[in-house]
């Protein structure tokens, strides 16, 4: 359901004077990106009255998301799992290749989730997929109110947030969800600082039709400029995301399909045999982002809102659904306690237990890339030799598959399987 809310008559930035004839909610999720619609549907199976606010829903995306299993089973246990389940793609194998020209190559190691007696270690999604579906879930729950707008500010005070949109419109909650990426007005709001970083790199992103079948199997190449990943999609499909230095990027982006197709296919060593182009191409530069707090203002971050890092080892929205899954168990347990959801005591415990795992997730994005990056030969020689372990060693390949899966260490109990 989409709503019009009411407009107050004069943009209020004063922090302690809130507009009375403001809607108001007892959460309001700003952003309407994959993080914000799964914290509103989450929030909303626990019996939270929700505003999802935001731009129209992008149903044109034609990256690809792989949730991991820990994010399979979150999904399930909100109830939305059994929507998007036909959607997905099963990665039931990870296979390693070392597609570098140096001295010292790692071993090519596949990795099988049936080691974890799991079927898939993850699932994939084209992302027009998985936001069509959550956009239509979120049109038929009736807990979850559907406001379009961009957000200009957020104010508070020691009772309430009020959400400001671009057209003057005023709402007011208990607490605020920023989901709203990289550039979150949420966060602008809170005058939370963020630590940002740049790679010399770019990744060129499509999706590719192949003559041989892939099996469910994952198979990633590590090249001297990057990972070039192909992720299985439905039948004879997969998607590339293939990193490169910017300027080799924005020269294969240039290319006609055909000499682009061979470039692709030698890379790949043929192991899909011929390629074919299956969707628009798209080049993002490679960045980073730590925002250094994750609530304030009556307001909790989460997704590229709080975290960004380069799309490899397929992470970014994963981490983003453990910052949903445990704000959801803290809002649950304040309004089941009848406690105040945005207090300043709700937001410093989130902070503390989210910190960690952006820290660790994001160290290990970075080094895996720099690894890559580096010429230095005793790097290379610790790349090569923790894949020969992995590949020969049966408890560090389990240990190096789950925590590829999620972090065993901090496990939001909405993330296990219900029951245990
Ligand atoms: C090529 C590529 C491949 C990836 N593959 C994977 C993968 O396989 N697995 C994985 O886990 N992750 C992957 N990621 C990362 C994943 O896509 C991101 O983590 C995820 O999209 C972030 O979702 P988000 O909702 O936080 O942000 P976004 O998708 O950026 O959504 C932010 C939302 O906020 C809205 N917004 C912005 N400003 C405002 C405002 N002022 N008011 C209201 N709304 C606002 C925007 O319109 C948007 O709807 C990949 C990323 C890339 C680039």
């Amino acid at each position: 359901m989409t709503a019009k809310i009411e407009r107050s008559s004069t943009q209020d930035n004063n922090a302690l004077a809130l507009p009375t004839q403001a809607k108001s909610f007892e959460c309001a999720v700003v952003g309407t990106g994959p993080a914000g619609m799964i914290a509103a549907l989450a929030l909303a199976k626990n019996g939270i009255e929700t505003a999802l606010v935001g731009p129209p829903v992008n149903l044109k995306d034609a990256r690809t998301t792989a949730l991991m299993d820990a994010s399979r089973q979150f999904l399930d246990n909100i109830g939305i799992w059994k929507d998007l389940r036909t959607s997905f793609t099963p990665l039931e194998k990870m296979r390693l290749i070392d597609g570098t020209d140096r001295l010292l190559r790692a071993p090519e190691t596949t990795f099988s989730a049936s080691e974890l007696d799991l079927p898939a270690f993850g699932y994939n999604i084209l992302n027009k997929d998985l936001n069509r579906v959550l956009f239509d879930l979120i049109g038929s729950c009736e807990l979850i109110e559907r406001i379009e707008g961009s957000v200009e500010t957020v104010t508070s005070n020691d009772h309430k947030a009020s959400v400001v949109l671009a057209d003057g419109s005023t709402l007011t909650c208990n607490v605020v969800i920023g989901a709203d990426g990289r550039n979150s007005a949420v966060r602008r709001s809170a005058g939370i600082k963020t630590k940002n970083w740049i790679y010399n790199q770019a990744a060129l992103v499509l999706n590719l039709k192949h003559e041989l079948p892939h099996y469910n199997i994952s198979t990633e190449f590590h090249r001297n400029t990057g990972p070039f990943t192909m992720v299985p999609l439905p039948g004879k499909t997969s998607s590339l995301v293939y990193v490169e230095t910017p300027q080799r990027a924005d020269t294969l982006n240039k290319y006609q399909d055909e000499a682009l197709e061979a470039e692709l296919e030698k890379i790949s060593k043929f192991v899909l045999g011929q390629l074919k182009l299956a969707s628009p191409r798209q080049v993002y530069p490679l960045s980073g982002l730590t925002a250094l707090q994750m609530g304030g203002n009556r307001s909790l971050l989460m997704g590229e809102a709080a975290h960004a890092f380069p799309p490899i080892g397929a992470q970014g929205l994963n981490l983003s659904l453990r910052d949903v899954a445990v704000a959801t168990e803290l809002l649950a347990n304040a309004k089941h306690t009848k406690a105040d959801m945005g207090s300043p005591e709700l937001l410093q415990k989130y902070d503390r237990n989210r910190k960690a795992d952006v820290l660790t997730r994001t160290t290990a994005v970075d080094l895996l890339n720099r690894s890559l990056l580096t010429d230095a030969l005793p790097v290379q020689a610790l790349r090569s030799l923790g894949l020969y372990t992995a590949s020969r060693i049966p408890l560090v390949r389990r240990l190096l598959m789950r925590e590829g899966i999620a972090p065993s260490w901090s496990l939001p109990n909405l993330m296990r399987a219900q029951g245990n």
